[in-house]
C-alpha cells in the first residue's frame, strides 16, 4: 500500500482553505452545508486529498444529520480508525488510510446490515458519478480493461495507477498503453505496491499489462 505523505505546507497549497481546515486539522463542516449530503446519484466517493476510493454510493443513506452518511466503506482497507477523545466525547475518528486525511467519525447507530454510520464531511470527498447505469466503478468487478492507447499523455497511466491502488484484493486490471516505457513503469510499480504482475508484454503496436491486487 502506497501512502501519500506531504508536508503541512504542501497540503496547504494543494487544498482549499476549507479542505485544509477539515482534512488536515480535523475540523468539521457545518451540517447541510456540504455539496454531497443530499446526493443520491450512483457513483464512487474518493478522498479529496489523494484520490483514494473511500465510499460507494450504494452504501449511502439519508441519516438526516446534514452530512453524507454511509453504512460501510467501499473496501475495508479504505479507511483507518482512531480513537478521538476531543471535545469531551469518546468517538471513533475515520481517516483516509493512504494520506491520513480526517474524513469524519463512525457511530454504532447506523442501519442494517452493518449498524454503522460513517458520518463524513463533504469537503473530504470528491464524487465520481457512475459512467452508465450498468457500470459501477470501484466495486468488485474483475478483469476490467483500461485502454490508454488513444491518449498520448501520462495522465491515463496515473489514472490506471490510482485504479490499481483503490482495487479490492483479487481484482485485476488490464492496462493497454502505446508508450513502450509503460512495461518497465508498471513492473516497477508492481514491485513497489505488491501487485501481482500477470502479464507484461508488447503486442503489435500496443503494450499490455495485467496486474492483480493481492
Ligand atoms: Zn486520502
Amino acid at each position: 500500500m502506497t501512502t501519500l505523505e506531504l508536508t503541512d505546507e504542501e497540503w496547504r497549497q494543494r487544498l482549499t482553505a476549507e479542505q485544509y481546515r477539515v482534512c488536515r486539522l480535523g475540523g468539521t463542516e457545518a451540517p447541510f452545508s456540504g455539496q454531497y449530503a443530499a446526493n443520491k446519484q450512483p457513483g464512487v466517493y474518493h478522498c479529496s486529498c489523494c484520490g483514494k476510493t473511500l465510499f460507494d454510493a450504494a452504501h449511502k443513506f439519508d441519516s438526516g444529520t446534514g452530512w453524507p452518511s454511509f453504512w460501510q466503506t467501499a473496501v475495508a482497507s479504505s479507511v483507518a480508525m482512531h480513537r478521538d477523545t476531543s471535545h469531551g466525547m469518546s468517538r471513533i475518528e475515520v481517516r483516509c488510510s493512504d494520506c491520513g486525511a480526517h474524513l469524519g467519525h463512525v457511530f454504532p447507530d447506523g442501519p442494517p446490515p452493518t449498524g454503522q454510520r460513517y458520518c463524513i464531511n463533504s469537503v473530504a470527498l470528491r464524487f465520481e458519478p457512475a459512467v452508465s447505469s450498468t457500470a459501477t466503478a470501484g466495486t468488485a468487478s474483475s478483469d476490467r480493461e483500461l485502454d490508454t492507447s488513444g491518449l498520448n499523455c501520462p495522465l491515463p497511466i496515473l489514472k490506471a495507477k490510482r485504479e490499481l491502488l483503490s482495487m479490492a484484493a483479487g481484482e485485476t486490471l488490464h492496462v493497454i498503453a502505446t508508450d513502450p516505457g509503460a512495461l518497465a513503469d508498471f513492473r516497477a510499480f508492481a514491485e513497489q505496491t505488491g501487485h501481482e504482475l500477470l502479464l507484461c508484454e508488447a503486442r503489435e503496436q500496443t503494450f499490455h499489462v495485467v496486474l492483480r491486487k493481492v
